[in-house]
């Protein structure tokens, strides 16, 4: 069996974050893993940042709207103990960032929430379904309800 050692957990800022973090955590402790979190800012504007730049989270930015998110970041890292040594801030695309780091990080294991869409609800955009589709490593989708 693969050992599973390091673990990469995609938050986004719904109130369903917690559920994913939670579950990430969780399988972290059985697996003894190291667990670090990726964000990946996509609704800002961010003139002359090319896609895949990190975000540093120690160095405050001038622009606000930036430092909005990164103290969301923060914010929910420190709420769910996630050391400031294993968070990602990224500029991008979801999907993209998200494999991208797995394979450059080599993580074991992304974990990603889910809504499980079916119908005509399955043609919106699903990030864990691109997720799924690209990583180069094993994914686990925690399931998310409509609401969450
Ligand atoms: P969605 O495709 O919006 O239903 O999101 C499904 C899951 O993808 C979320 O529960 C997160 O785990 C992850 N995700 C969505 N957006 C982001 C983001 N901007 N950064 C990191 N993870 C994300």
């Amino acid at each position: 069996m693969h050992d599973y050692k390091k673990f990469l957990v995609a938050i986004d800022f719904s109130d369903s974050k917690n559920k994913v973090v939670k579950q990430a955590k969780h399988l972290a402790q059985i697996f003894n893993a190291e667990l670090h979190a990726i964000h990946v800012l996509d609704n800002i504007p961010m003139p002359d940042m090319p896609y895949g730049t990190l975000i540093s989270l120690e160095t405050p930015s001038d622009d606000i709207m930036l430092q909005t998110e990164k103290n969301k970041f923060i914010h929910t890292c420190e709420s769910m103990e996630i050391l400031p040594s294993t968070r990602w801030l990224i500029w991008g695309t979801p999907q993209d960032e998200i494999t991208r780091l797995a394979q450059q990080e080599r993580f074991d294991l992304i974990i990603i929430g889910s809504h499980g869409r079916h119908g005509l609800a399955m043609l919106m955009e699903s990030t864990a379904k691109n997720v799924i589709f690209h990583a180069e490593c094993d994914v686990l989708t925690v399931h998310l309800q409509d609401s969450e």
